[in-house]
């Protein structure tokens, strides 16, 4: 069964409904291969028992269910009914939750099947899922270097043919750049588009559910299938679909379509020189396919790290505070006293990269320096959505790397400045809400590399054209690593 591990959602579908295979099949072959190659990986923390893995409603469904019978794996930060979620950190463990996700309840009424928690940087804080409690994600075309996070097992185990889809979550560019470092497709949609709900947070006026999968009509699919308005999440879009993402992917781009390609990125310090001659080709693909591509200058992109690292700090610290060792998860039984009980659990329960991030962000939250670090830095937050948003009026789309160079080496990135300058490329996308999208584009050093581009709001159906357009015109999803 390993000839199906890099067949795409739509090749399977297509494989179901005409019952050359079943969906009992499809999902022990899964099961099969993370069995046989997690060992190498670390990018699956928990294999579901095949037992309780079946797809909701009734075989006949895969006639008009989109998803049915399709396994895919979810990132351990966001809630699945029954299932542990840990945030890839000691201090959620025993944590079961007693719901699921919107977008997990939305997928599995289409009939998509989950099969398992993927492995991340502890509570979605860092760019190489090596803060996680479970250890580092090794990256499948070559185990030496870095996923890249925070989702590395997400993006991981798509690469490596063990689903064709995992879902991820996004507060600074964490689909984006493992998906970028495995040579994967990964999208970011528009803040708001998929619920919060279920989502553990991290940045709440960041967070994003995004998909992982190894061709663009995939990731259109998927996402389509968990968007729209949730009543239990006030910040979700009032649309209510449905999202029809795919009707769009014909292999040609939107005639006239302008594409702004974002210079002072691609001219940015450190960009590796091969980096720099594979997004040229990839435009040269771009300008083939009828696109007009001229260079636009986004100055305010260049403090989005700065910006991006006080506004995750100050919502990271205040979000986690929940976590104190009485409703959830891990505590501390030896204290005498509550507050002791509090401070040793949080203590022994919370990584050395999240206790950074909880100090960092009560600082810039602090009475005397609130208005130095927060409020400036939401202020240039706006201003730098002004900026994309002006820019968009004059290009459809922007055109940016998602990372200055393939992936590092595990251990490689030792100092937290240089983990932190990982966000340069991606966190503007979050910051200022936009929809961004990336796709292979080449290899350095025998790793892929990707570009991305980024609309504006709700145009990921623009992007996901686009992208699939250059990805029929290129062969850089047929390549796979070998494990
Ligand atoms: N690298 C970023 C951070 O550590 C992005 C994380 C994310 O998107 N979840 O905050």
């Amino acid at each position: 069964m390993d000839s199906l591990a890099f067949a795409s959602i739509k090749e399977l579908r297509e494989k179901l409904q005409k019952k050359e295979l079943s969906a009992v099949e499809l999902i022990d072959a899964s099961l099969e291969r993370i069995k046989k190659y997690d060992g190498q990986l670390n990018a699956v923390i928990e294999r579901f028992d095949a037992t309780t893995v079946v797809p909701q409603g009734s075989p006949d469904d895969v006639l008009h269910s989109p998803l049915y019978g399709i396994p895919g794996a979810v990132k351990d930060v966001i809630c699945q009914k029954g299932r542990a979620a840990t945030c890839g950190s000691k201090i959620l463990a025993g944590y079961v939750s007693p719901y699921d996700a919107t977008g997990i309840a939305r997928l599995k009424s289409v009939g998509a099947v989950s099969i398992g928690r993927t492995n991340c940087d502890e509570f979605a804080m860092g760019a190489s899922n090596e803060t996680s409690a479970y250890g580092p994600v090794h990256n499948p075309w070559d185990l030496t270097r870095s996923s890249g996070g925070s989702g590395g097992g997400s993006a991981a185990a798509v690469a490596a043919g063990f689903v064709p889809w995992a879902l991820g979550t996004e507060t600074g560019g964490s689909v984006r750049q493992p998906a970028t470092f495995c040579g994967i497709v990964g999208s970011k949609p528009t803040y708001g588009l998929i619920s919060r709900y279920g989502l553990i947070a991290y940045g709440s006026s960041l967070d994003a559910i995004g998909v992982n999968t190894r061709t663009v009509y995939d990731n259109a699919l998927v996402l389509g299938a968990m968007a729209g308005l949730d009543k239990n999440d006030s910040t979700s879009t009032r649309q209510t679909g449905p999202f029809d993402y795919v009707s769009a992917l014909t292999g040609k781009i939107k005639p006239g379509l302008k594409i702004g390609v974002i210079t002072n990125a691609l001219s940015a310090k450190g960009m590796h020189p091969d980096m720099v001659t594979a997004l040229e080709s990839a435009l040269e693909v771009l300008k083939k396919l009828g696109a007009q591509v001229s260079e636009v200058t986004l100055p305010m992109m260049d403090h989005g790290a700065a910006v991006y690292f006080m506004l995750s700090r100050a919502e990271a610290a205040s979000n986690l505070s929940r976590f104190d060792g009485v409703r959830y998860g891990y505590r501390d039984h030896e204290a005498s006293s509550l507050r002791e009980m509090y401070e040793a659990t949080r203590a022994e329960g919370f990584g050395h990269e999240v206790k950074r991030r909880i100090l960092i962000g009560n600082y810039v939250l602090s009475a005397g320096h609130a208005a130095q670090y927060y409020e400036s830095a939401c202020t240039v937050r706006r201003m730098m959505r002004a900026e994309f948003l002006e820019t968009l009026k004059t290009v459809d789309l922007l055109f940016a790397p998602v990372s200055a160079a393939p992936a590092f080496k595990i251990g490689e990135l030792a100092d937290p400045l240089q983990m932190d300058l990982q966000d340069y490329f991606t966190c503007p996308a979050n910051l200022t809400k936009l929809p961004a999208v990336s796709v292979p584009c080449g290899f350095v050093e025998n790793m892929p590399v990707a570009f991305q581009l980024i609309g504006p709001d709700f145009s990921e159906k623009e992007i996901f054209q686009t992208l699939h357009a250059y990805e029929q015109a290129t062969e850089w999803h047929t390549k796979h690593p070998q494990l």
